[in-house]
């Protein structure tokens, strides 16, 4: 059995792979360790022919607090695995090393889940912020907590939205221009009316109802499940959600380089003020005084 420091991997029932993310210490944020173990996680559900159904759930009272800003050297973390892509070039100057390391662990790893062959559901309670919609939105079916909360607040860190930019698909196109614009949390129940959760329940019969509805579609066959799942997905992307997703990664790219441009900070530093991240790394902490002499990662 794979061994894995920032998630857990359980079979809770026959047929159903449940993947956890495990650094409830730290919101769930997600470093690049956590990322690729979530990869690996993926691979060792594909590759089992015993299981049917992915659960991807957090322990802990919330699902994910987004990327892991306070990471030090994220790049340099990549070494330790295998990339899955074949952009590279992480490690050049300017915007090229940024973009490919986000081409792969970002927006690539999204795409890949949203593209795993197996049903997959997420199971989510509390706050659910930016990169943590990137966890969630891949998965095809989302059951929420009562108490679950959905954000994505990029705009205050002069950024124009998460990487995997699924909003339009998931909101609608003016429900998510306003959860862009705002950054507001969109309760559970709200992101139920819109469509984008399939149940809200109790937050202490989240983990059974979760279970119950994996196991039901696991008594399905095996196949057909799969070609179901590749059937919606064909309709979603022949209305343009490859291009545009394509477009808006390059927006995105845009915004970090501005903000290099600006700041030396690939984020706007008054964000990495307010939201404590200057206190908790000095590379953040000389930016946000001013002193921007090393190019930021966000
Ligand atoms: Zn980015």
């Amino acid at each position: 059995m794979q061994e894995y420091a920032t998630i857990e991997y359980t079979i809770p029932s026959p047929g159903v792979a449940r993947i956890a993310l495990d650094r409830a210490d730290k919101r769930n944020a997600q470093d690049t360790r956590m990322l690729y173990e979530l990869d690996m996680a993926f691979r060792q559900a594909a590759e089992d022919n015993a299981i049917k159904v992915v659960i991807l759930a957090a322990n802990g009272p919330h699902f994910s607090a987004g990327h892991d800003l306070s990471e030090d050297d994220r790049i340099g973390n990549m070494q330790e695995f295998d990339s899955v892509g074949l952009w590279c070039g992480y490690d050049d100057a300017g915007s090229e090393g940024p973009m490919a390391f986000e081409k792969e662990v970002y927006i690539g790893f999204s795409e890949r889940w949203r593209n795993f062959a197996k049903p997959t559901i997420a199971e989510v309670q509390g706050k659910c912020i930016a990169g943590g919609l990137m966890l969630v939105w891949p998965c095809d079916l989302i059951v929420a907590a009562d108490n679950a909360e959905f954000c994505d607040n990029t705009v205050n860190m002069g950024i124009c939205g998460a990487e995997f930019f699924n909003h339009p698909w998931e909101l609608g196109v003016r429900k998510a221009k306003e959860f862009l614009f705002t950054a507001d949390f969109f309760s559970a129940q709200e992101a139920h009316r819109l469509g984008m959760v399939n149940h809200v329940v109790p937050t202490a019969e989240l983990s059974d109802f979760t279970l119950t509805l994996a196991e039901r579609i696991a008594a399905k066959p095996m196949f057909v499940l799969k070609l179901m799942k590749e059937a919606v997905n064909a309709a979603q992307d022949s209305q343009g959600r490859v291009n545009a997703m394509k477009t808006s990664f390059a927006l995105h790219q845009l915004s970090h380089s501005h903000n290099v441009e600006l700041y030396g900070l690939r984020a706007d530093p008054s964000f990495l003020r307010a939201s404590g991240f200057a206190n908790k790394n000095p590379r953040f902490a000389k930016a946000a005084e001013g002193d921007d002499t090393e190019p930021g990662k966000g």
